[in-house]
């Protein structure tokens, strides 16, 4: 038996007995004649004492011992002289009796403690190592205690777990696909699944009814903060369904998990917001509904004073700042820089400043009277003391700024807590999106999503005005979840995909099995997809997801501990039929 007990459970009342630890040395301080170790395994740290009278066997090993050192220790449980009361075990001590050194271990290239001294490239290089820091481990813990809570919560409404493959057929609508060189079929190639939308369809197809599957997804995507090329989804479909019935479901398995995992209670019905109002009050489809500070157009209060700028914008929004009229020159100049950043693209900021008394002050002086400027502030609801700030350009480009606006004031003014939790879902979304580069439709959520059915009459004259069956679940600025009810019948889902560029022969080639399936009695069906790791980082705090995973990419979309991606022998290229091109 290497251990009787772990690093963290020995406590006061445990004291006198001998017990064996096993795990590795945190810190060594040698104080001449007593020697303490902090001893650490993921339940803990627990003290080692080594005493002046120890057995000169015992002094010798502990004289040898550094960081990261993989010991076993007996000894005895003893009440400590001073204690640590912010460490569970920290009324006790050890006295050691024996020291093994199971494992010797080279310094480590970084602190191995609560906050490291090491560099973000260091860490994910000896990410094993990382791995063994407390708030590491909080986050493996935690993430295994939400899958633990999703799978309790999905199997008492009666879902199964099923596992779809991870070699499919390659449709590249979307995302780009990874793709695996098939040694048994030569020139022919797998790709890995961006999501198992169109399996999970066949298994509604095939009668599972209720579906569900903690599942890894690859995406050949640039890298952004919170993007990795794997990723993980609660995934999820669910046969004789309308949107209600899925947002239901769902609705309570997330309130189970904030109960479970946050301890938080939310609101007994989440607040649906269409698409649109979304879109006119947030300048996003995932708003943050933590603070107010909303966005008004205010197009008609301020066109036809002369300002250029304004009238010959589509479109002007302004938020209200609140308690923000004593910014200074400096700090709005901040803020004018920070919408201008080329990822923002705003032209500029105008201001409007209350002040204590009543007045107003504002960029614009020249061409607004007061009066005109009060009304302004007025339809964004400020009051005395507080700063409206104006954005105008073409309208969804200018709702996206405003956002981009919002959000930093939010955080500036602290309005953006982690341990607050505003969920909702966003519904109606357009079925296409119009994009100007390759001109042609996209599928807003994907091209199986199913219009809703009183604009299915516009699909083929005015595609952009029909709204989807789709709904996002959104928490604090970010989209957790999302997924819609879905085509099943053969026709519906021709057309659609004829009015996102298809040849009927591309259609086939691509979807053939899909709407095959469809041929043999497809249940009406919907569902959704939870971003896994997302919902992780929002449940503990963080920013990025990478902490929830254990061995991230970096932002290159490699693996630097495994330095990976690499390059491959010329016998496996041989076995696979691939000759490389040199890179240009
Ligand atoms: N497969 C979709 C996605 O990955 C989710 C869904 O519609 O269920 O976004």
């Amino acid at each position: 038996m290497y251990r009787t007990h772990t690093c963290g459970q020995l406590r006061l009342r445990d004291a006198g007995q001998t017990v064996t630890l096993a795990g590795w040395v945190q810190k060594v301080r040698n104080l001449g004649a007593m020697t303490f170790i902090d001893l650490r395994d993921r339940y803990g740290i627990t003290q080692i004492a080594v005493e002046e009278n120890s057995e000169p066997a015992v002094r010798e090993t502990a004289a040898r011992i550094g960081r990261e050192f993989v010991l076993q220790v007996t000894g005895k449980v003893v009440e400590r002289e001073s204690k640590n009361l912010k460490m569970d075990t920290g009324e006790i001590e050890i006295v050691a009796s024996q020291i093994v050194i199971l494992n010797d271990a080279q310094t480590p290239p970084f602190t191995i403690e609560e906050h490291s001294d090491g560099g973000d490239d260091l860490r994910m290089k000896y990410r094993y190592l990382d791995l063994r820091r407390p708030p590491l481990q909080r986050a493996m813990i935690l993430r295994h205690r939400m899958a633990h809570a999703v799978r309790t919560f999905l199997d008492s409404e009666g879902f199964l777990e099923i596992e779809t493959p991870y070699l499919i057929k390659s449709t590249p609508e979307g995302a780009r696909d990874f793709v695996v060189p098939s040694r048994m079929n030569p020139n022919q190639f797998y790709a890995l699944p961006q999501s198992p939308q169109t399996l999970k369809q066949l298994l509604m197809v095939a009668g599972y009814d209720r579906y569900f599957q903690i599942v890894r997804c690859f995406r050949d995507e640039d890298l952004r903060a919170d993007r990795q090329p794997e990723f993980t989804q609660i995934d999820c479909e669910m046969s004789f369904v309308e949107q209600e019935d899925v947002l239901d479901v769902f609705e309570r398995m997330m309130r189970h998990m904030f109960r479970e995992i946050a301890g938080v209670e939310i609101a007994e019905r989440l607040p649906r917001m269409p698409w649109s109002e979304a879109m006119e009050r947030f300048g996003s489809d995932k708003p943050d509904l933590r603070f107010g500070m909303e966005i008004h157009e205010i197009s008609d209060l301020v066109k036809g004073s002369g300002f250029s700028l304004f009238d010959d914008a589509e479109y002007i929004g302004a938020v209200a700042a609140e308690g923000c009229a004593t910014y200074t020159r400096k700090q709005i100049d901040e803020l004018t820089e920070y919408v201008k950043r080329p990822q923002i693209g705003a032209k500029g900021l105008v201001w409007i400043r209350l002040d204590a008394e009543g007045g107003v002050k504002s960029s614009v002086d020249k061409f607004y009277t007061p009066e005109q400027l009060q009304t302004v502030a007025a339809r964004c609801g400020a009051k005395s003391g507080d700063l409206v700030l104006a954005i105008c350009g073409p309208k969804y480009k200018s709702l996206s700024q405003l956002c981009a606006l919002r959000l930093e004031l939010g955080n500036r003014l602290g309005l953006r807590d982690p341990k607050k939790f505003a969920p909702l879902w966003v519904v109606d979304f357009p079925m296409f999106e119009w994009d100007e580069e390759t001109q042609r439709f996209y599928a807003m959520h994907h091209p199986f999503t199913s219009p809703k059915p009183e604009d299915v009459q516009y699909l083929e004259s005015d595609p952009a005005r029909v709204r989807a069956n789709a709904y996002d679940f959104v928490c604090n600025g970010t989209e957790v979840g999302g997924g819609s009810i879905r085509i099943h019948d053969r026709q519906l889902q021709a057309l659609i995909f004829k009015i996102l560029g298809f040849t009927k022969e591309k259609a086939e080639e691509q979807f053939g099995f899909l709407m095959n399936a469809f041929s043999y009695g497809a249940p009406p069906h919907g569902g959704l997809a939870f971003g896994f790791d997302r919902m992780c980082s929002l449940f503990g705090g963080a920013d990025s997801i990478r902490d929830y995973i254990a061995f991230p990419k970096n932002n290159a979309g490699r693996d630097v501990m495994l330095d990976a991606p690499s390059a491959i022998d010329r016998s496996q290229l041989d076995e696979l039929f691939l000759d490389l091109k040199p890179v240009q």
